[in-house]
């Protein structure tokens, strides 16, 4: 008998520490409602169940991280130029045209190094770019 009447307490108190805590309960809350109900379980264990469950378990807050992963970030805008032969829109990093094969790769007349299109002048022999 002796024996029974610490472990039972004992057993509801860390019942009640660990639920409490599941429950988002501050620190000296749940260690309050824990050693209460050590105490005198008579009288914590049901004013916990009747106050203390009030409060939701809290759910880890990685639930909602995967949620938040902004759809519009994926569209991706392709930038695109006319092929000056037959007018297809080409991606502005595609060094040939797929559909005709003519050469998207500006290149200078004088040197015959690659150029961008934007550029106006041949880096490399500083002669101006003439475009086709
Ligand atoms: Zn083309
Ligand atoms: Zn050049």
């Amino acid at each position: 008998m002796g024996t029974l009447s610490l472990l039972i307490p004992l057993l509801a108190g860390i019942w009640v520490y660990n639920d409490a805590k599941k429950r988002g309960h501050t620190t000296t809350m749940v260690l309050l409602w824990a050693a209460g109900t050590i105490a005198m379980l008579i009288v914590f264990l049901p004013l916990y169940l009747i106050l203390g469950r009030r409060q939701p378990v809290v759910k880890p807050q990685r639930d909602n991280a995967e949620k938040t992963i902004d759809v519009e970030a994926t569209v991706v805008v392709e930038e695109t130029v006319c092929c000056p032969m037959c007018a297809s829109k080409v991606k502005t990093d595609y060094k040939l045209c797929p559909y005709c094969g003519h050469t998207m790769q500006p290149k200078c007349e004088f040197c015959g190094c690659e150029l961008k299109r934007e550029w106006k002048n041949c880096p490399n022999c500083q002669q101006p770019a003439v475009s086709k």
